[in-house]
């Protein structure tokens, strides 16, 4: 069954081991009248076609793109208060439809009047479906995509590890157990709509087969049919819940891009999914960090002109220019909040430690600069000593920093778009921040 995986290069040069399902006529409705609730603009395009500026009209407000969504999980950005978030700059919050799957309960949040009501959140919400957090951690791999080249000796039952497989597909669903008590529960297309129907996000996703570069060849391209049959089963139960949740706000669904680094199988994933009436789509799965523009471009080229295309999980500031470059409007990631966590703060010049001994007296901004709440109120010598002091006011004034500079970093990117800018922006920023200059300063 395993087949040696083969790189984006090689698969591109070789012919295909074994040819994708051929394209068909979707089993769904063309459309939904309350569609036209929701909205994209593209505006000023890059020279290359595939990047762009853009306008997200939701019930929620409007969404200007390339845009950094902050995300959320539990309904909460960590150590962060909404307020701060919105005074920051961010625009949307992305939450997770498995963790409120399982805590609260989507019920609880449905009766709060969904997401944004229930964190006090007022601007544009999305839920990711389910699917990244029900087979990542049902097979011990949190990450995708800082994966390195694919170890094939895995095959297509690897666990990390010392991890235990707690999730399970079969074609109609998923069998997991909850990482939280072990409770074994199910999630099919049907469930996952059902779920993020209550949590009333404003941008859902479609349940899709998450596989990792262990896989075999033979598997992804399994895996992507399953996939773009779970993609009909979601438009079709959407469409009967929008119907059936009569007064509620009109929520746009994305479906999701998989196929690994495999070009045909990513091709035919843009053309099965968009030929589909999603609103939108994300670009998934797993993906090599040095092929992440190649296989984003192949989807800008593929999908859809008029519906955005939102990036799952990207960190580095060079993954956000290769990101935005080739054609993604949107994208999360949560390490701005993560790494904060661990006392590590961004600049222009790099990543730092604050826990170093040299900050102790060192009463200057985490940024010279910055118009964030932190650095226009604080110095790193008070935000070093409440890190060492253990006091959780650290992870808050780090993360508002953090969450500022990537905002503010694709916020700036947007401009240089309409300015026809971005070529020098992208080179100015990356050669500043991968310079190694060792101080934050940049001295
Ligand atoms: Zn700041």
């Amino acid at each position: 069954m395993t087949v040696p995986e083969t790189s984006v290069t090689d698969s591109a040069a070789a012919p295909a081991t074994r040819a994708a399902a051929p394209a068909s006529a979707p089993d769904v409705p063309p459309s939904h009248p309350r569609q036209s609730e929701f909205g994209f603009t593209v505006g000023t395009r890059l020279p290359n076609g595939r990047g762009r500026t853009g306008v997200i009209r939701t019930p929620h407000g409007e969404i200007a793109t390339p845009a950094f969504v902050v995300v959320g999980t539990k309904a909460t950005v960590k150590a962060v208060t909404p307020e701060a978030v919105s005074d920051l700059g961010g625009q949307a919050v992305l939450a997770n439809a498995y963790h409120l799957y399982l805590q609260p309960g989507a019920d609880v949040v449905d009766a709060a009047g969904g997401l944004g009501r229930f964190m006090n959140w007022s601007g544009p919400t999305f839920t990711d479906s389910g699917g990244f957090q029900v087979m990542s951690l049902g097979s011990g791999f949190k990450k995708v995509i800082d994966m390195k080249a694919a170890d094939s000796s895995g095959g297509d039952d690897a666990v990390a590890p010392g991890k235990e497989r707690l999730a399970n597909v079969d074609d109609d669903g998923v069998w997991f157990k909850s990482h939280l008590n072990g409770d074994v529960h199910r999630f099919t297309p049907e469930v996952s709509m059902g779920v993020q129907h209550q949590l009333g996000a404003d941008i859902m996703f479609a349940f899709d087969e998450l596989t990792t570069l262990h896989n075999s060849r033979g598997y992804q391209v399994e895996s992507l049919e399953r996939t773009r049959r779970w993609a009909e089963r979601c438009i079709r139960e959407h469409f009967r819940l929008t119907d059936a949740r009569v007064g509620k706000d009109y929520q746009a669904l994305f479906g999701v891009i998989q196929g690994a680094q495999y070009e045909d199988l990513r091709r035919t994933a843009c053309r099965d999914l968009g030929a589909m009436p999603f609103d939108g789509y994300g670009i998934g799965g797993a993906l090599e960090k040095e092929n992440l523009g190649t296989i984003i471009g192949w989807c800008a080229e593929e999908l859809p002109e008029d519906r955005p295309r939102h990036l799952l999980g990207i960190s580095e500031p060079d993954d956000v220019f290769t990101a935005i470059e080739n054609g993604a409007d949107t994208f999360d990631c949560v390490s701005p909040t993560r790494v904060a966590r661990n006392s590590a703060f961004y600049t222009p010049h790099g990543r730092f430690n604050l826990s170093g001994r040299r900050y102790r007296t060192d009463f200057t901004p985490l940024q010279e600069g910055c118009d964030c709440y932190t650095c226009t109120h604080y110095t790193r010598a008070y935000i070093h000593h409440l890190f060492k002091a253990k006091e959780m006011l650290s992870h808050t004034l780090i993360s508002i920093h953090n969450e500022r500079f990537v905002v503010g970093l694709v916020d700036a990117a947007r401009q240089a778009i309409e300015d026809g800018t971005f070529d020098e922006l992208k080179e100015r920023v990356l050669a500043d921040y991968y310079a190694g200059t060792g101080d934050p300063q940049g001295l």
